[in-house]
């Protein structure tokens, strides 16, 4: 590190061309990178380190996944025919062959007599010891090598690894103690988080593995906390909003529970420990139930509405379409009618929604089922205290606060099954505590996946035939509703139903979002009652649908539907004992469809899909993080990561309820840092 008062002083806001040797071509091929300043390029990861922590002697060389190796160039040959360039290394020990495909360019760099370090895979070729397509780091006389955890950074244009290394082998060391640190001390010993000045060091030069994942904490934690602080700053809801106390050991909870059939599994009973807790608050609960496809949550959000009406309140339950508010209407009612608790469906085309209005107003009826509508109506109730919305991600603070009575709030459960986009979104943006179902209930079988091509589509529909005959039911999936020309022939419900109607011994239902919502229950009703075998639908059967008879599901031009789709689509089958199949039908001509179609047969939990999910997308797609104007976490995970980001935000919560306006001297730099991610966020004019 050069020091001394001839030095320069470089601030971290300085723009990169400050430095020597970055003149404004490079500067251009930096900002592609989104590198303008110096902090940014302190903040320009590495994507990996690759570990030449032992330098191999040439005499020791074998065959080796990854070895390191350093010397220098004895002779060079390019063939320009199949554009192979052979180098021979020696280090005055032993000689080692080395080749490059495709590279041209590196000719130029490796001429006779040059020094070099060597990363790469070795192999045996023709008796001899050859060293693979190396990473190349070329020394100037005298240079040390860069060993250790070395840094692998992402490139843009002309700029080249070894290059970007140097470079940051001088800029990091110099201007990382000049990183701010605005996360108080106190926090970060509490959560073992080491400085940020010596994490963005050791995230570019790590001493050893353990350091490297300290500093991936303490950077993940950070982009975390900030975005949560962001969010509480956003959403603070005034903390003198009072809630209601409901009664979660009240008699109709008590009743209900010896009337299930089955015992609550584990991970129902945690989420129902949890809730409770909340109920007795007077504190209004703001809780995500997330849960995987089948997990029954439906369950614990009857206990949740029970315990209201055990406490003389009110209970809604809005489902995201007047289909399934009415499906979980039809649960619902089989569950609540043997206790005596009146339940309501209360949709758009209800001939008893006057009567049904009424009697919410005046207090005589307990529940009801509805959709969003139940807000945007203004359905007046009398005492509103618990509110359950299911696979509704889009119900925020605003809505909540418009369900609010007499300036009291009531206990909301939000529940989904996908812990992806939706439930990051919310917990990123919104202002929920989460909670878990883990585990499905017991004699579940994961549900056989199967990815079968066009061709072989008969493969499919045997698995359907056979399940009609087993007295089971079946459901086939379409990407669209009817068929036209300018879809490049997908498969269209109509046109597919109209087909099957003539295969003898089926009865094929069909239901899509066109039809009138009439026609659609009396459709569900039927295929409830096992009066329809076939069921052919669009993606309207995605979310909620459950009949337990039904074990086949074919989803057609499966490469067309999202990876959440498909999970969600295919939780519809295997929801009681009976073994049950998946067939994806496609031929994808992408690469992420393919790799979308090898998951699904390949993972069944929707956390894992979920994962996939990211890998193949990125975060910022997944996160639907762009349209937000939130460039995405660069380190953090944040479904690997959930634990931290839940951490990061009861240190927000707690901060913002303490210090709601960052006015301790300790909170001073943490404001500096949230408003610039609210400016990220939010046009201007919202912060005052
Ligand atoms: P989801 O979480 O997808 O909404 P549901 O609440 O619809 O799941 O439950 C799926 C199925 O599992 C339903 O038929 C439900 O009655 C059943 N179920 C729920 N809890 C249990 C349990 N503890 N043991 C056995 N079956 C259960
Ligand atoms: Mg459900």
């Amino acid at each position: 590190m050069r020091e001394g008062s001839q030095v320069p002083h470089y601030g971290a806001r300085d723009p990169i061309t400050k430095w020597p040797g970055i003149g404004p071509k490079r500067a251009q091929e930096f900002a592609n990178l989104g590198v303008h300043t110096l902090e940014d390029l302190l903040g320009l990861w590495p994507h990996r380190h690759e570990d030449r922590r032992v330098m191999t002697p040439l005499d020791q060389v074998h065959e080796a996944e990854l070895m390191t190796v350093q010397g220098i160039v004895q002779r060079a040959q390019y063939d320009r025919f199949r554009q192979i360039l052979r180098i021979e290394l020696s280090d005055g020990r032993g000689t080692l062959s080395v080749v490059f495909f495709h590279a041209a360019w590196l000719q130029r760099q490796l001429p006779t007599g040059q020094q070099v370090v060597l990363t790469g895979k070795v192999e045996r070729r023709a008796s001899q010891m050859t060293m693979v397509h190396p990473e190349v780091q070329t020394l100037k006389a005298g240079e040390p090598p860069l060993l250790g955890l070395v840094p692998i950074y992402p490139l843009s244009g002309s700029i080249r690894q070894g290059f970007l290394q140097r470079l940051m082998k001088e800029v990091v060391p110099r201007l990382a103690p000049q990183v701010a640190d605005p996360v108080p001390v106190a926090i970060q010993e509490r959560y073992e988080l080491i400085g940020r000045a010596q994490a963005v060091l050791y995230q570019h030069f790590p001493p050893d593995l353990n350091l490297l994942e300290a500093s991936r904490k303490r950077l993940v934690f950070d982009e975390f906390l900030r975005i949560a602080l962001a969010v509480q700053v956003m959403h603070h809801v005034d903390p003198e909003v009072a809630g209601l106390v409901q009664n979660p050991d009240g008699p109709m909870v008590k009743a209900f529970l010896a009337s299930l059939p089955f015992e609550l599994t584990p991970g129902q009973q945690k989420a129902w420990e949890t809730i409770q807790s909340d109920l007795r608050e007077p504190r209004p609960m703001a809780r995500l139930l997330q849960g995987d496809v089948g997990s029954g949550k439906t369950v614990v959000a009857i206990l949740t509405m029970l315990a209201a009406v055990d406490a003389g309140h009110q209970a809604a339950f809005m489902a995201p379409t007047e289909l399934l508010a009415e499906q979980q209407w039809q649960v619902l009612h089989r569950f609540l009618e043997p206790l005596g608790v009146p339940c309501a469906l209360l949709t758009g085309r209800d001939k008893q929604k006057a009567a049904a209005h009424e009697a919410l107003q005046q207090g005589t009826l307990p529940l009801v089922v509805g959709t969003q509508a139940l807000i945007a109506e203004r359905v007046g109730f009398s005492r509103l205290g618990v509110v359950v919305v299911d696979e509704q991600h889009r119900f925020g603070v605003k809505q909540r606060a418009r369900l609010s009575l007499k300036g009291t709030y009531p206990d909301m459960l939000v529940m989904t099954a996908t812990p992806i986009p939706r439930t990051l979104a919310l917990t990123v943006y919104g202002d929920l505590d989460v909670s878990e179902i883990t585990g499905l209930p017991p004699g579940r079988q994961p549900v056989e996946t199967v990815h079968v091509t066009h061709e072989r589509r008969k493969v499919a529909y045997t698995a359907v035939r056979q399940a009609v005959m087993r007295g089971e039911q079946a459901y086939v999936v379409c990407p669209l509703v009817q068929g036209d020309d300018e879809n490049g022939g997908a498969k269209a419900a109509v046109d597919l139903a109209r087909g099957m109607e003539k295969v003898p011994g089926w009865r094929i239902g069909l239901l899509h979002g066109k039809m009138s919502s009439g026609d659609k229950s009396e459709v569900m009703a039927r295929f409830r009652a096992h009066e329809i075998d076939v069921l052919v639908a669009t993606t309207i059967v995605e979310v909620g649908v459950d009949v337990p008879n039904a074990t086949v599901m074919v989803v057609e031009d499966a490469d067309r539907f999202g990876l959440a789709q498909l999970h969600q689509l295919r939780g519809r089958v295997g929801r009681g004992n009976k073994p049950a199949q998946c067939f994806l039908i496609a031929d994808p001509r992408t690469e992420q469809a393919r790799e979308r179609l090898q998951a699904m047969v390949q993972y069944h939990e929707g956390i894992k899909l979920a994962e996939e999910d990211l890998r193949i997308r990125g975060p910022g797609e997944v996160l639907g993080m762009r349209q937000h104007g939130i460039t995405g976490f660069q380190l953090a995970n944040p479904v690997k990561d959930l634990a931290w980001l839940q951490e990061a935000r009861q240190v927000a919560v707690k901060l913002v309820a303490d210090d709601p306006h960052f006015a301790y001297p300790e909170h001073k730099l943490l404001w500096q840092w949230v408003r610039d991610a609210l400016d990220d966020a939010m046009p201007s004019q919202v912060l005052h």
